[in-house]
């Protein structure tokens, strides 16, 4: 039986002030509840005030992205050893605005994925096709390629570190999610890249999370579909009980 996994990936959004106040919320909100698996992903400048609030508490702490060198002269960027330094158990890796708007290929999202396993972060991978590609019938094509790419490489036992996250790019941020057999064909069509690759235990393990505009009234019918495990949540997350909302109806 796999735990539900919930995400919130704050984006570019929140300020210091605001971002310690979300994490109080969702904490306060949380309290006692161990039933699903949840965690926040703030912007780089607030995990460190995040990581405090969740301290003590079973929440954890991701972050948006890392490079893939372990330090050096690459002025700007952030290795996978100082987010686990800073307390980050997860670090959301190949999501669509880094693949589309930042030029990120797989081989680069690949690279980022060895880096961060190889120092002990989980990762959670995203993949998705665009709307012209589901039009044209491509989705499962396109999954294959990004699991191929993004995955090369990676053995079965690093998978127990890994989320999987299924997040069309035309459902992200546009109020149009995909509907629960959308969610489920894809997922299903994860799972078994998983299990034709590193078999059927693997396979069945696998979180494998939806994301694109999940909010609290359509949340129930995503999460209920046998192969989705919980959510990676944008929009929703930067409100406490929006998330909070989306969280119960996973239970
Ligand atoms: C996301 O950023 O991963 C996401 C799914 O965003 P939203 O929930 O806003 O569609």
């Amino acid at each position: 039986m796999r735990k539900k996994f919930v995400a919130g990936n704050w984006k570019m959004f929140t300020d210091h002030a605001t971002a310690k106040k979300l994490a109080q919320e969702v904490v306060a909100l949380m309290a006692g509840n161990h039933q699903i698996d949840v965690a926040l992903c703030p912007p780089f400048t607030y995990l460190q005030t995040v990581g405090e609030v969740l301290k003590g508490t079973h929440i954890a702490l991701g972050a948006q992205n890392c490079y893939h060198e372990k330090e050096g002269a690459f002025t700007g960027e952030i290795s996978p050893a100082m987010l686990l330094d800073i307390g980050c158990k997860y670090v959301i890796l190949g999501h669509s605005e880094r693949r589309h708007k930042m030029g990120e290929c797989d081989i680069a999202v690949n690279k980022k994925v060895h880096a961060a396993l190889n120092v002990g972060l989980h990762v959670i991978l995203c993949m998705g096709e665009t709307l012209d590609e589901r039009q044209a019938n491509k989705t499962n094509e396109i999954l294959k390629n990004q699991l191929d790419g993004s995955l090369a490489g990676v053995s079965a036992t690093c998978f127990k570190s890994l989320v999987l996250a299924y997040e069309p790019v035309w459902a992200i941020g546009t109020g149009h999610n995909a509907t629960p057999q959308q969610a489920q064909d894809a997922h299903a069509f994860i799972r078994s890249w998983v299990a034709n690759h590193h078999g059927a235990e693997v396979a069945a393990h696998m979180v494998i999370q939806y994301g694109g505009s999940v909010k609290p009234d359509n949340a129930a019918s995503l999460l209920s579909q046998p192969d989705v495990d919980g959510g990676l949540i944008g929009g929703a997350s930067l409100k406490a009980d929006q998330f909070l909302g989306i969280i119960r109806a996973g239970m």
